[in-house]
């Protein structure tokens, strides 16, 4: 798992095993699985609750990956009332963290998007926007 530090489209959306997780479920990390979106081979995660994954809102204000997209396409919504305080958008109502992974037979990039925070007092929930593969921008481009 690492960090992403370069412009970044997202492509296709890898089949994930499960997004949902909640309370008990997260007391020892979760290892969801999921199909590479290129050669289709199973990997496997693991999210560590408060460990996992870097911040969301550095991806945006970077420019790393762009906001408009990201809202048309549903996979985060934009924060109101007192949890805009804190963060600018929500996955699925919760703190939105990232991660980016490679495949472990082709080496594709894709990045994971989740949510992680407290449902309600105590009940601490993640829920995993998706998996997509994911491009450099640049990459391409002659310097
Ligand atoms: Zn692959």
């Amino acid at each position: 798992m690492y960090k992403i530090n370069h412009e970044i489209i997202l492509k296709g959306n890898a089949e994930l095993s499960n997004k949902i997780f909640e309370d008990k479920e997260l007391s020892n990390g979760i290892n969801p699985i999921f199909k590479c979106n290129k050669c289709e081979i199973e990997n496997s995660f693991t999210i560590i609750p408060f460990n996992t994954g870097f911040s969301f809102s550095d991806l945006i204000e970077k420019e790393f990956l762009r906001e408009p997209f990201l809202l048309k396409e549903k996979i985060v919504s934009e924060a109101f009332g007192i949890y805009a305080y804190s963060n600018k958008y929500l996955v699925d109502g919760l703190p939105p963290i990232y991660f980016a992974l490679n495949c472990k037979n082709c080496n594709q990039p894709h990045i994971c998007i989740f949510g992680f925070g407290e449902r309600q007092q105590g009940y601490f929930v993640c829920s995993i926007a998706g998996i997509w593969e994911i491009e450099e921008k640049d990459l391409n481009t002659p310097t």
